[in-house]
């Protein structure tokens, strides 16, 4: 009798839970066909797959006549380097990264930080909606060809990470790590001791002070090939004093792996 009743009880209580979790978090329609989980329907997956011409170093948009424009002064750049020029098919290295490349060589993420992108992550963030995590690492997984064989996060100070309970580029990395289980994590690289300001309204050079006084290297990473994984990357001020200490001890290649990327 009691389990009957239980029974009809969690029944009754998955059955108010099942049309919630089957709603499409971007648009809000019923999902028709499983996609595999139950965060956005068919048609919003296009708003996922973002097929933006990116700059394979910095991932920021190539407009079309940029583009031009560009693949002109790379054709130039590499005569004079007597470098061999990337293939047609893969979008051409952006103006900025030729005239000063960044320390790292690739950056990957899903998209720019706007709708609905930058909701999930706000969700994640600040509501704990740690199920939205999963399918966006598995976007992201798709579009990294050769992962790093080591992931390394960026860290907290770590009053902010026991006050907020988790850091997300952890948990990014830990997800990252799962799908590919040949791949190691590499645990306390980083240490954060201060705070940084918001970034955006200084210009590059205190930018670049203002990081380099807040991060430091604890231990090198063992491979040569690393990942830096970041949930988004603004002004790339982090990313890259982070990767300026890692080529300071002995790494030969850098990626970066994050979820969004917000445009100067
Ligand atoms: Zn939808
Ligand atoms: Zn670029």
């Amino acid at each position: 009798m009691l389990i009957t009743i239980l029974q009809t009880s969690f029944g009754s209580v998955m059955h108010n839970f099942t049309p919630i979790r089957k709603r499409c978090h971007i648009c809000g329609l019923g999902i028709p066909l499983s996609l595999g989980h139950n965060l956005w329907c068919h048609y919003c997956q296009s708003y996922i797959e973002d097929d933006t011409p990116r700059c394979p170093s910095c991932a920021l948009p190539i407009l079309n006549e940029q583009c031009f424009s560009e693949q002109c002064f790379s054709e130039q750049y590499f005569s004079k380097q007597h470098l061999s020029k990337p293939p047609l098919n893969e979008p051409p290295v952006c103006g900025e990264c030729l005239k000063l490349p960044p320390p790292w060589q690739r950056m990957f993420c899903l998209g720019d930080y706007q709708f609905p992108l930058s909701l999930f992550i706000q969700k994640i963030k600040h509501q704990r909606q740690f199920w939205l995590l999963p399918p966006l690492i598995e976007q992201l997984h798709q579009r990294i060809p050769d992962p790093a064989p080591m992931l390394i996060s960026v860290p907290m100070i770590w009053h902010q990470e026991l006050w907020r309970g988790f850091n997300l580029s952890h948990l990014m990395a830990k997800q990252m790590h799962a799908l590919w289980p040949s791949s190691h994590l590499g645990e306390h690289i980083f240490h954060k001791r201060m705070n940084t300001p918001t970034q955006k309204s200084l210009n590059r050079q205190a930018r670049l002070n203002n990081v380099g006084k807040a991060f430091t290297l604890q231990n090198a990473p063992t491979a040569k090939h690393v990942a830096i994984i970041d949930d988004v990357v603004t002004t790339g001020a982090t990313v890259k004093h982070l990767s300026q200490l890692l080529l300071e001890v002995g790494v030969e290649k850098i990626d970066i792996y994050c979820l969004c990327r917000t445009p100067n």
